[in-house]
């Protein structure tokens, strides 16, 4: 499944070819994604123009004239942009069509993925509840802090609530816990002041150390299969249990959090 930093680097590629386009309509080959496409999308999208482009948690949002286009990857979507005529595959659901003959196509395999429409912007009831941004201005240590207080979560689990803080999946958690020396179990209103300011800063650093990796595939969006994945890279101790902490040697331990798999090791990271 595309984590933030996959869908912060499909933002950033896609940006330039979106931003102040016109859109010429939609080509609606299976309406049965995760929510129905709307029907009528080719005539609602025909004439409008692409004020924005933007990102709330995993969300795609593209400011129009009239309304929001709401698009998002699911656990198997991609997008491309198509500079010349390239016959549709079985899973390339939706074109949408922009000036010039160029196309925005969304292949989802798994149909996960979404393509809405909202008259009111950002009040969409997808939108609605998200939590803070990881990498917004207003996500500091403070505000961390000030949302672990009296939370007997294990800091881990409350890191991936998508209604306190949007966009941390399971391998930036246990990346950033490491990072800060956190181990995964501790209750999250434990959680002192100055940790929660270590632990915004590894959160930070992990996803943009991630979008910076992700920053060498961005001329894959043009005519081509324009699908980062995972980005590759060396977890410290995602999917690495038995192996050796790359700090102090000692085993990386694995174990079920909330039936996602946690990975730490157990000499750096402390209660
Ligand atoms: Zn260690």
């Amino acid at each position: 499944m595309p984590e933030l930093p996959e869908v912060e680097t499909v933002l950033r590629g896609l940006k330039p070819h979106l931003e102040g386009v016109r859109l010429a309509g939609a080509v609606v080959r299976d309406h049965r994604l995760r929510w129905p496409v709307p029907s009528g999308l080719d005539a609602r999208l025909r004439g409008q123009r692409v004020h924005a482009l933007g990102r709330r948690g995993k969300y795609l949002l593209l400011e129009l004239d009239e309304g929001q286009l709401i698009l998002h990857l699911g656990m198997s979507g991609s997008l491309r942009i198509l500079t010349q005529p390239d016959p549709p595959g079985p899973h390339d659901h939706v074109d949408l069509l922009l000036e010039g003959g160029v196309r925005l196509r969304l292949r989802d395999p798994r149909r996960f993925g979404a393509v809405l429409l909202t008259d009111t912007p950002g009040r969409h009831p997808l939108l609605l509840h998200l939590g803070v941004e990881p990498l917004g201005e207003d996500f500091d240590g403070n505000r961390l802090h000030a949302l672990t207080r009296g939370r007997r979560t294990a800091i881990k689990q409350l890191l991936m609530d998508a209604r306190l803080i949007v966009g941390i999946g399971n391998i930036y958690a246990n990346e950033s816990l490491f990072h800060a020396g956190i181990d995964p179990r501790l209750p999250a209103g434990r959680l002192s002041r100055a940790r929660c300011m270590r632990l915004v800063a590894a959160i930070r650093a992990t996803l943009e150390q991630a979008i910076a990796a992700g920053g060498s595939t961005l001329r894959d969006f043009v005519d081509s299969a324009g699908r980062p994945g995972y980005f590759q890279q060396d977890y410290a101790v995602y999917g690495r249990a038995g192996e050796p902490c790359r700090r102090c040697g000692h085993a990386i331990a694995t174990f079920r959090q909330g039936g996602r798999s946690s990975f730490a090791c157990p000499a750096c990271q402390r209660r």
